[in-house]
């Protein structure tokens, strides 16, 4: 085994792509200041719809190439964050995008949405073993917009997590490691209000996009449920850039972009989560400022005897908002 890093970041996504937008800017942070960062990618994005006209043939219904080229894309994207472990789960290919919810493509053989929960989970309890991290970043039971691999890939994160801290779970997979603290993207209602305000009344005018709306934007959620902040902006080029690489799929005019659908939405250079699993490191009524806020510093005591028990709630206050 390789040795390990003291501070360990693993973030589970469904696409090539999702990683850079929902948390380019932490990824980028932690990079920098020399934390393991770990990307899982559930699938290749096959489905995906290709934005540039000059690379539409590599589209599902023509050539079916866009799985390979978006792994090109991820390689390049990863450059720009600065993280070199980036990995899809069980290798290139294994789970297949499954596409929009109720596509036929949902129930084709291999597609990720008809993966039995278990035996993806099994993939990934053996790069959590490996890695050993303290903190895992992934979707919320609705995948923050329904999209079935979205869904999916929570489902197997968070089934990993469980059976990975299990020593009784295939113990040729790696010796047990339970991971302190679990996240789900999120992003704060008001912070959402007060962008697409500021995108429909100013700056929509001079972007070749019509404005998308709050509700098209994943994980939106009330206020108090946001317990943590990673503010990005130090790294907000970083993240832009790599947006940019996944060039089929993303379309990007700072601070703004779009998907194929040409509408325009925020960039987010702070990025904002909800502690889950594991105790809040922050003082009573404040957010986190750090997914690592409260661990030891030390790489052995991420052990499983140390961490809180997994069914412990977060252990915060529902404090008034006090970021942008
Ligand atoms: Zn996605």
């Amino acid at each position: 085994m390789t040795e390990l890093a003291d501070r360990r970041l693993l973030l589970v996504h469904a696409h090539p792509d999702d990683e850079s937008i929902n948390n380019g800017a932490t990824m980028a942070t932690y990079a920098a200041r020399g934390v393991q960062v770990a990307l899982v990618t559930c699938t290749l994005g096959e489905e995906g719809e290709v934005i540039p006209a000059a690379l539409a043939h590599l589209a599902p219904d023509r050539e079916d190439t866009l799985g390979a080229h978006r792994a090109e894309e991820l390689a390049a994207a990863m450059k720009e964050l600065g993280v070199t472990d980036h990995r899809f789960l069980g290798g290139p290919g294994r789970f297949r995008d499954s596409g929009m919810m109720g596509a036929e493509q949902n129930h084709r053989a291999g597609a990720f949405w008809s993966a039995d929960v278990d035996e993806a989970a099994a993939l990934l309890v053996q790069v959590i073993r490996e890695l050993r991290p303290q903190v895992l970043v992934t979707y919320d039971p609705d995948g923050g917009y329904g999209h079935p691999d979205h869904i999916q890939a929570h489902r197997v994160a968070m089934r990993a997590a469980d059976l990975a801290a299990d020593s009784g779970f295939r113990p040729q997979l790696g010796a047990a490691h339970a991971i302190a603290k679990i996240y789900w993207n999120r992003v704060p209602r008001s912070v959402g209000e007060r962008l697409f305000t500021e995108l429909r009344e100013h700056a929509v005018a001079g972007l070749p996009w019509a404005a998308a709306r709050l509700d098209d934007v994943p994980g939106v959620v009330d206020d108090d449920r946001v317990t943590t902040v990673i503010d990005g902006r130090p790294q907000v080029a970083r993240k832009a850039a790599a947006m940019r690489a996944h060039a089929t799929q993303i379309a990007v005019a700072e601070p703004w972009f779009a998907l194929s659908n040409d509408l325009a939405q925020p960039l987010f250079d702070i990025e904002y989560y909800e502690l889950v699993r594991g105790r809040s490191g922050a003082a009573p009524g404040e957010r986190e400022t750090d997914l690592f806020a409260g661990l030891p510093d030390t790489a052995d005591t991420a052990d499983a005897a140390d961490v809180p028990d997994s069914t412990d709630k977060p252990q915060h206050d529902r404090g008034t908002v006090t970021s942008t």
